[in-house]
Protein backbone atom coordinates (compact mmCIF):
# COMPACT_ATOMS: atom_id res chain seq x y z
CA UNK A 1 0.00 0.00 0.00
CA UNK A 2 2.83 2.34 0.76
CA UNK A 3 4.58 1.30 -2.45
CA UNK A 4 1.58 1.99 -4.15
CA UNK A 5 1.18 5.14 -2.57
CA UNK A 6 4.71 6.38 -3.16
CA UNK A 7 4.19 5.23 -7.11
CA UNK A 8 1.29 7.36 -6.83
CA UNK A 9 3.36 10.51 -5.78
CA UNK A 10 6.26 9.93 -7.56
CA UNK A 11 3.89 9.56 -10.57
CA UNK A 12 2.04 12.94 -10.03
CA UNK A 13 5.41 14.48 -9.81
CA UNK A 14 6.16 13.47 -13.61
CA UNK A 15 2.59 14.59 -14.94
CA UNK A 16 3.44 18.20 -15.90
CA UNK A 17 6.98 17.17 -17.11
CA UNK A 18 4.89 14.60 -19.76
CA UNK A 19 2.81 17.19 -20.20
CA UNK A 20 4.61 19.96 -21.27
CA UNK A 21 7.34 17.05 -23.34
CA UNK A 22 4.02 16.43 -25.66
CA UNK A 23 2.52 18.70 -28.10
CA UNK A 24 4.27 21.96 -27.64
CA UNK A 25 5.30 21.73 -31.13
CA UNK A 26 2.08 23.81 -33.59
CA UNK A 27 1.76 21.88 -36.53
CA UNK A 28 -1.56 21.61 -37.01
CA UNK A 29 -3.98 24.00 -36.31
CA UNK A 30 -7.82 23.54 -36.69
CA UNK A 31 -10.10 26.65 -37.91
CA UNK A 32 -13.90 26.15 -37.33
CA UNK A 33 -15.90 28.85 -39.11
CA UNK A 34 -19.25 29.36 -36.43
CA UNK A 35 -22.41 28.56 -37.94
CA UNK A 36 -23.45 27.62 -41.39
CA UNK A 37 -26.06 26.45 -43.96
CA UNK A 38 -29.46 26.05 -42.36
CA UNK A 39 -27.65 27.79 -38.98
CA UNK A 40 -27.28 31.28 -39.80
CA UNK A 41 -26.29 32.52 -36.42
CA UNK A 42 -26.33 36.13 -35.86
CA UNK A 43 -28.04 38.41 -38.00
CA UNK A 44 -27.14 42.03 -38.73
CA UNK A 45 -28.79 44.58 -40.87
CA UNK A 46 -27.55 43.32 -44.23
CA UNK A 47 -25.61 40.44 -43.37
CA UNK A 48 -25.30 36.81 -41.15
CA UNK A 49 -22.60 35.70 -38.86
CA UNK A 50 -22.32 32.64 -41.11
CA UNK A 51 -21.11 34.50 -44.04
CA UNK A 52 -18.59 36.48 -41.81
CA UNK A 53 -17.14 33.77 -40.06
CA UNK A 54 -16.83 32.33 -43.16
CA UNK A 55 -14.98 35.20 -45.57
CA UNK A 56 -12.56 35.81 -41.75
CA UNK A 57 -11.72 31.77 -41.53
CA UNK A 58 -10.89 31.45 -45.40
CA UNK A 59 -8.41 34.65 -44.54
CA UNK A 60 -6.56 33.85 -41.76
CA UNK A 61 -5.99 29.82 -43.64
CA UNK A 62 -4.52 31.44 -46.17
CA UNK A 63 -2.30 33.99 -44.00
CA UNK A 64 -0.89 30.46 -42.13
CA UNK A 65 -0.73 28.72 -45.45
CA UNK A 66 1.26 31.71 -46.72
CA UNK A 67 3.29 32.41 -43.51
CA UNK A 68 3.48 29.73 -41.37
CA UNK A 69 5.94 27.09 -42.44
CA UNK A 70 5.46 23.67 -41.43
CA UNK A 71 1.80 24.64 -40.28
CA UNK A 72 -1.16 22.73 -41.63
CA UNK A 73 -4.56 24.36 -41.36
CA UNK A 74 -7.53 22.06 -41.04
CA UNK A 75 -10.98 23.61 -41.14
CA UNK A 76 -14.22 22.59 -39.98
CA UNK A 77 -15.93 23.68 -42.74
CA UNK A 78 -15.01 25.73 -46.26
CA UNK A 79 -18.66 26.42 -47.60
CA UNK A 80 -21.75 27.35 -46.57
CA UNK A 81 -22.44 23.86 -44.48
CA UNK A 82 -23.70 23.35 -41.29
CA UNK A 83 -21.52 20.47 -39.68
CA UNK A 84 -22.81 19.61 -36.38
CA UNK A 85 -21.23 20.24 -33.05
CA UNK A 86 -19.90 16.38 -33.20
CA UNK A 87 -18.72 16.47 -36.30
CA UNK A 88 -16.52 19.74 -35.79
CA UNK A 89 -15.01 18.00 -33.19
CA UNK A 90 -14.48 14.64 -35.17
CA UNK A 91 -12.26 16.89 -37.39
CA UNK A 92 -10.42 18.14 -35.22
CA UNK A 93 -9.64 15.26 -33.38
CA UNK A 94 -8.91 12.90 -35.56
CA UNK A 95 -6.73 15.39 -37.47
CA UNK A 96 -4.68 15.73 -34.46
CA UNK A 97 -4.90 19.11 -34.12
CA UNK A 98 -2.56 21.47 -31.59
CA UNK A 99 -5.12 24.24 -31.24
CA UNK A 100 -8.41 24.71 -31.88
CA UNK A 101 -9.97 28.21 -33.30
CA UNK A 102 -13.75 28.69 -33.71
CA UNK A 103 -14.58 31.84 -35.23
CA UNK A 104 -17.86 33.82 -34.17
CA UNK A 105 -19.57 37.02 -34.36
CA UNK A 106 -21.07 38.62 -31.80
CA UNK A 107 -24.83 40.30 -31.06
CA UNK A 108 -26.16 41.55 -28.29
CA UNK A 109 -29.98 40.74 -26.89
CA UNK A 110 -32.99 42.79 -28.85
CA UNK A 111 -34.07 45.52 -26.37
CA UNK A 112 -38.12 46.21 -25.74
CA UNK A 113 -39.34 49.47 -26.08
CA UNK A 114 -43.22 50.50 -25.39
CA UNK A 115 -44.28 53.67 -26.32
CA UNK A 116 -47.56 55.29 -25.42
CA UNK A 117 -49.18 56.51 -28.59
CA UNK A 118 -52.97 56.93 -27.26
CA UNK A 119 -56.02 55.64 -25.15
CA UNK A 120 -58.80 53.73 -26.03
CA UNK A 121 -62.19 53.94 -24.58
CA UNK A 122 -63.53 50.30 -22.84
CA UNK A 123 -67.00 49.48 -20.78
CA UNK A 124 -66.45 47.96 -18.24
CA UNK A 125 -69.76 47.14 -16.65
CA UNK A 126 -71.84 50.65 -17.19
CA UNK A 127 -68.58 52.34 -16.33
CA UNK A 128 -66.49 53.56 -19.24
CA UNK A 129 -62.65 53.56 -18.69
CA UNK A 130 -59.75 54.93 -20.64
CA UNK A 131 -57.07 52.40 -21.18
CA UNK A 132 -53.38 53.40 -22.75
CA UNK A 133 -52.45 52.20 -26.01
CA UNK A 134 -48.56 51.31 -26.04
CA UNK A 135 -47.09 50.26 -29.58
CA UNK A 136 -44.18 48.10 -29.03
CA UNK A 137 -40.94 47.66 -30.70
CA UNK A 138 -37.50 45.82 -30.69
CA UNK A 139 -34.92 47.32 -31.20
CA UNK A 140 -31.67 44.82 -32.13
CA UNK A 141 -28.99 47.79 -32.45
CA UNK A 142 -26.65 48.01 -29.74
CA UNK A 143 -23.83 50.44 -29.20
CA UNK A 144 -21.66 47.33 -27.73
CA UNK A 145 -18.08 47.32 -29.61
CA UNK A 146 -14.81 45.23 -29.66
CA UNK A 147 -13.88 41.25 -29.41
CA UNK A 148 -13.53 38.78 -26.98
CA UNK A 149 -11.80 35.22 -26.64
CA UNK A 150 -13.09 32.75 -24.72
CA UNK A 151 -12.07 29.89 -23.17
CA UNK A 152 -13.69 26.22 -21.68
CA UNK A 153 -15.14 26.99 -18.59
CA UNK A 154 -14.86 24.47 -15.73
CA UNK A 155 -18.23 23.16 -15.51
CA UNK A 156 -17.45 21.53 -18.78
CA UNK A 157 -14.07 19.81 -17.74
CA UNK A 158 -15.83 16.75 -17.47
CA UNK A 159 -16.62 16.54 -21.09
CA UNK A 160 -13.23 17.59 -21.98
CA UNK A 161 -11.43 14.31 -19.96
CA UNK A 162 -14.13 12.07 -21.92
CA UNK A 163 -12.58 14.05 -25.32
CA UNK A 164 -9.70 13.80 -24.10
CA UNK A 165 -9.57 10.09 -22.93
CA UNK A 166 -11.34 9.25 -26.66
CA UNK A 167 -8.48 10.66 -27.96
CA UNK A 168 -6.06 9.66 -25.62
CA UNK A 169 -3.54 7.68 -28.16
CA UNK A 170 -3.39 11.34 -30.42
CA UNK A 171 -3.01 12.93 -26.92
CA UNK A 172 -0.26 11.46 -25.12
CA UNK A 173 1.94 10.21 -28.60
CA UNK A 174 2.83 7.11 -26.30
CA UNK A 175 0.31 3.87 -27.43
CA UNK A 176 -1.07 3.12 -24.12
CA UNK A 177 -0.23 5.78 -21.88
CA UNK A 178 -3.89 6.91 -21.63
CA UNK A 179 -5.17 3.32 -20.97
CA UNK A 180 -8.73 3.49 -19.42
CA UNK A 181 -8.03 0.11 -17.45
CA UNK A 182 -5.28 2.42 -15.00
CA UNK A 183 -6.47 4.13 -12.28
CA UNK A 184 -3.64 6.46 -13.23
CA UNK A 185 -5.19 7.46 -16.42
CA UNK A 186 -7.95 9.80 -14.63
CA UNK A 187 -5.13 11.93 -13.31
CA UNK A 188 -3.39 12.47 -16.32
CA UNK A 189 -6.19 13.29 -18.23
CA UNK A 190 -7.15 15.81 -15.56
CA UNK A 191 -3.79 16.92 -15.65
CA UNK A 192 -4.19 17.15 -19.58
CA UNK A 193 -7.17 19.42 -19.08
CA UNK A 194 -6.01 21.62 -16.86
CA UNK A 195 -2.45 22.14 -19.27
CA UNK A 196 -4.95 22.81 -22.10
CA UNK A 197 -6.76 25.18 -20.12
CA UNK A 198 -3.58 27.00 -19.20
CA UNK A 199 -2.56 27.23 -22.99
CA UNK A 200 -6.18 28.36 -24.08
CA UNK A 201 -5.68 31.29 -21.55
CA UNK A 202 -2.20 32.36 -23.06
CA UNK A 203 -3.59 31.97 -26.43
CA UNK A 204 -6.59 34.14 -25.56
CA UNK A 205 -5.13 36.22 -24.42
CA UNK A 206 -1.74 36.96 -26.93
CA UNK A 207 -5.34 37.59 -29.87
CA UNK A 208 -6.55 39.85 -27.22
CA UNK A 209 -3.30 41.73 -27.45
CA UNK A 210 -3.38 41.92 -30.72
CA UNK A 211 -6.70 43.12 -31.06
CA UNK A 212 -5.50 45.88 -28.98
CA UNK A 213 -2.64 47.42 -30.66
CA UNK A 214 -5.11 47.01 -33.31
CA UNK A 215 -7.25 49.48 -31.88
CA UNK A 216 -10.03 47.39 -30.97
CA UNK A 217 -11.84 47.61 -27.99
CA UNK A 218 -10.76 44.48 -26.25
CA UNK A 219 -13.57 43.02 -23.78
CA UNK A 220 -11.06 40.46 -22.72
CA UNK A 221 -10.77 36.69 -22.20
CA UNK A 222 -13.67 34.80 -20.30
CA UNK A 223 -14.27 31.08 -19.10
CA UNK A 224 -18.16 29.83 -20.45
CA UNK A 225 -19.23 26.46 -20.60
CA UNK A 226 -18.86 26.55 -24.49
CA UNK A 227 -19.51 23.28 -26.26
CA UNK A 228 -17.91 24.20 -29.05
CA UNK A 229 -14.76 24.11 -27.21
CA UNK A 230 -15.38 20.94 -24.70
CA UNK A 231 -15.49 18.13 -27.33
CA UNK A 232 -11.92 19.16 -28.75
CA UNK A 233 -9.00 17.07 -26.69
CA UNK A 234 -6.64 20.03 -27.47
CA UNK A 235 -6.46 23.65 -26.30
CA UNK A 236 -9.16 26.12 -28.40
CA UNK A 237 -9.81 29.79 -28.04
CA UNK A 238 -13.29 31.26 -29.30
CA UNK A 239 -13.34 34.52 -30.84
CA UNK A 240 -16.10 36.73 -31.10
CA UNK A 241 -14.85 39.18 -33.65
CA UNK A 242 -16.95 41.86 -32.95
CA UNK A 243 -21.48 42.63 -32.85
CA UNK A 244 -22.87 42.47 -35.78
CA UNK A 245 -25.72 44.05 -34.84
CA UNK A 246 -23.41 47.40 -34.10
CA UNK A 247 -24.26 49.70 -37.27
CA UNK A 248 -20.24 50.37 -37.03
CA UNK A 249 -19.19 47.04 -36.45
CA UNK A 250 -21.24 45.42 -39.22
CA UNK A 251 -19.89 47.43 -41.89
CA UNK A 252 -16.64 47.01 -40.86
CA UNK A 253 -16.76 43.32 -40.67
CA UNK A 254 -18.03 43.24 -44.17
CA UNK A 255 -14.66 45.31 -45.77
CA UNK A 256 -11.62 43.96 -46.91
CA UNK A 257 -9.93 46.00 -44.74
CA UNK A 258 -11.80 44.85 -41.31
CA UNK A 259 -11.46 41.11 -42.38
CA UNK A 260 -7.81 41.45 -43.27
CA UNK A 261 -7.47 42.95 -40.03
CA UNK A 262 -9.65 40.82 -37.94
CA UNK A 263 -8.35 37.83 -39.50
CA UNK A 264 -4.47 39.40 -39.49
CA UNK A 265 -4.88 40.13 -35.53
CA UNK A 266 -5.58 35.86 -34.72
CA UNK A 267 -2.92 35.03 -36.94
CA UNK A 268 -0.20 37.76 -35.02
CA UNK A 269 -1.46 35.91 -31.73
CA UNK A 270 -1.37 32.32 -32.55
CA UNK A 271 2.28 33.10 -33.79
CA UNK A 272 2.70 34.71 -30.66
CA UNK A 273 1.40 31.77 -28.38
CA UNK A 274 3.17 29.01 -31.08
CA UNK A 275 6.74 30.96 -30.47
CA UNK A 276 6.04 30.97 -26.60
CA UNK A 277 4.81 27.20 -26.64
CA UNK A 278 7.89 25.98 -28.82
CA UNK A 279 10.10 28.09 -26.81
CA UNK A 280 9.31 26.06 -23.73
ZN1 LIG B 1 -21.87 32.40 -33.08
Amino acid sequence: MRIRLLSIILLIGLIPNIVAANANKITKIVLDAGHGGKDAGAKGQFSLEKELTLAIVKRLGKMINDSMRGVQVIYTRTTDEYPLLPERHRIANESKGDVFISVHINSSAMKKHRELVGYKTVKKGKKKMKQPIYKVTYNNVTTATGTESYVLGLHRNSQKESAIGEYGETVAEEPGMLNENDPMTSIIIAQYAQAFLTRSVLLGTKIQQQFEWQGRSSRGVMQKGLEVLAGSAMPGVLVECGYINNPEEEVYMNSEQGQYEIALAIYKGIKAYKAEMENK
